[in-house]
């Protein structure tokens, strides 16, 4: 702490995965002696920049730039952009610590790393986001490349995002260099599945861990936080699978829709129109929109955080164990206090640690990358079916190295040790750099 003072989320992210640690060093000194923890704790290199830009009004705005190169010895750094104001130094170094173990964990050749900017893309024209995007990539393109660091979307950063930043990747580099960017459009160079990966994966996630316990999800009720990519995605394959979600919600309030989610108008109200959540419950008779307490309250037997860090707290998980959750799945990165962890495994509910759950959307940014160094564009059925594997993967490594640690059915324990064997056993391996 007294290194990285005020990054409060990083602290967070990092304890969580040291708190699983203590078996495995004990089984294994070497990774002490080779001060691997030490060295996964410093990132390789942070990179902070002004990004300037010009708004529609004609004044010059300032916001403040961040990639954060954590590790690369499994490969590239790989990890999204996130365009939101809430970021700072401790929100990038969380994520990118945390996108070491999940890269690890789907079994790719990717490294870790994340970036982002406090630029708020809400209420920003096409003109002043292509602005804002086109300075950004002008100090970022010269540490990225397809062998080196290779950024995606998360929060604030979608389709026309990419577009920009990779239109000016090209236009600087003068390269048709597909695999430094992924979640590209389907016309060049992106991969099918990929935009639906993150929510897609979460849910078969969720299915794997309900299957342990000789359950499904056909039939069963669901609520999802947030209305993003992620969100979106997720409703979409819950429901595709016979399940019904009841809510879901924006950082202004939730919606209950006990008729089950009407995709094609949720789809249409944030996809098309950029809407938010209270323009679908005007819309749709069945459904209301509330901003009495929190959409963590809505009775469910699956519940899929897909919005943002920290937000079930102690408070929302007691709500939910006490409507008779069976199972949480993070969509979302670090969405769970580790308070409100404690009380959901206290309870016996199976809990699906983001690191593990949400992998979806990189191992997929993986296969965009494979289908971009082959110049080949694969089926969505392919793909899927490649995520699916993937996901069932993930699946069972976190469940083998939990019972191997004597901790069965403990995802965070399984998740936190598989993905950091995998990294620790590189950095002995490639000595001390
Ligand atoms: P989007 O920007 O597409 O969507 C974010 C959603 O979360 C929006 O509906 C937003 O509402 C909502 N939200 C944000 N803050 C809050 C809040 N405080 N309370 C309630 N809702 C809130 O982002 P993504 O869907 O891409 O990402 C969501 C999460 O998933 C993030 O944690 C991200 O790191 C993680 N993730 C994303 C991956 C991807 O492939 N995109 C991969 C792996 C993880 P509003 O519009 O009101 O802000």
């Amino acid at each position: 702490q007294r290194r990285n003072p005020g990054e409060t989320e990083f602290h967070q992210a990092v304890r969580e995965v040291f708190d699983s640690l203590g078996p495995v060093l004990r089984k294994h000194p070497q990774y002490v002696d080779a001060a691997v923890l030490e060295r996964m704790c410093e990132p390789e290199r942070q990179i902070i920049f002004r990004v300037p830009w010009v708004d529609d009004a004609g004044q010059v705005r300032i916001n403040r730039g961040f990639r954060v190169e954590f590790s690369s010895v499994l490969g590239p750094y790989k990890g999204g952009l996130r365009f939101h104001p809430s970021v700072y130094l401790g929100i990038v170094k969380f994520l990118g610590f945390e996108q070491v173990f999940k890269n690890s964990l789907t079994g790719m050749p990717l490294g870790g790393g994340k970036g982002g900017s406090d630029f708020d893309p809400r209420g920003r024209t096409d003109g002043e986001v292509m602005r804002f995007c086109q300075s950004f990539m002008t100090e970022l393109h010269r540490h990225l490349g397809e062998h080196t660091d290779v950024p995606a979307g998360d929060t604030g950063v979608g389709g026309r995002e990419i577009g920009y930043l990779f239109g000016q990747y090209k236009r600087i580099t003068n390269r048709y260099e597909s695999g430094v960017l992924t979640g590209k459009g389907l016309t060049w160079g992106g991969s099918l599945v990929r935009t639906e990966a993150t929510g897609y994966g979460t849910v078969f996630f969720a299915q794997h861990m309900l299957a342990t316990r000789g359950l499904e999800l056909d039939g069963r009720r669901v609520i999802v936080s947030g209305s993003g990519n992620v969100a979106v995605h997720a409703i979409a394959k819950a429901q595709q699978l016979g399940a019904r979600v009841v809510a879901f919600s924006d950082s202004s309030g939730y919606v209950v829709d006990e008729r089950g989610v009407d995709l094609e108008l949720l789809r249409q109200i944030k996809e098309l129109e950029r809407g938010r959540v209270s323009d679908y419950a005007e819309r749709r008779a069945s459904a209301r929109f509330s901003t009495e307490g929190s959409v963590w309250q809505v009775p469910a037997e699956v519940a899929l955080p897909c919005a943002t860090q920290n937000e079930i707290t102690v408070e929302a998980a007691r709500s939910l164990v006490s409507n008779g959750v069976l199972a949480v799945a993070e969509g979302a990165n670090m969405p769970t206090t580790p308070q409100a962890v404690a009380v959901l495994q206290g309870a016996g509910i199976l809990f699906g640690p983001g690191k593990a759950a949400n992998a979806g959307g990189v191992a997929t940014s993986a296969l965009e990358m494979q289908q971009n160094a082959t110049r080949d564009s694969w089926t969505f059925e392919y793909t899927e079916e490649r995520l699916a594997v993937t996901m069932a993967d993930i699946h069972d490594r976190c469940v083998t190295t939990a019972e191997e640690y004597e901790a069965p059915g403990n995802y965070v324990l399984g998740a936190n040790i598989a993905g950091f064997t995998k990294v620790a056993d590189a950095m002995i391996a490639l000595g001390v750099v």
